[in-house]
């Protein structure tokens, strides 16, 4: 499933977390293609991102949220 990003925030370890529109998040650097794309170490290329849509594998596996939605 398509899920917009919506913001990002880094983990404890610094690396970059999409949040998605579903409530799940996705670490960007994680998952190729994404690996070492330099757009999400900054915050213009992050604010460009914003929108985009990632496949969320926790959707389609019907995983409960990784944050609450308001
Ligand atoms: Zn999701």
């Amino acid at each position: 499933m398509q899920q917009p990003i919506t913001g990002f925030h880094q983990d404890e370890e610094d690396h970059w977390v999409a949040e998605l529109a579903c409530g799940h998040n996705q670490h960007v650097r994680h998952d190729p293609p994404w690996m070492s794309r330099p757009w999400v170490t900054t915050r213009t290329g992050r604010e460009s991102m914003l929108g985009y849509r990632l496949t969320c594998k926790k959707c389609e596996e019907g995983a409960p949220a990784d944050r609450s939605l308001d």
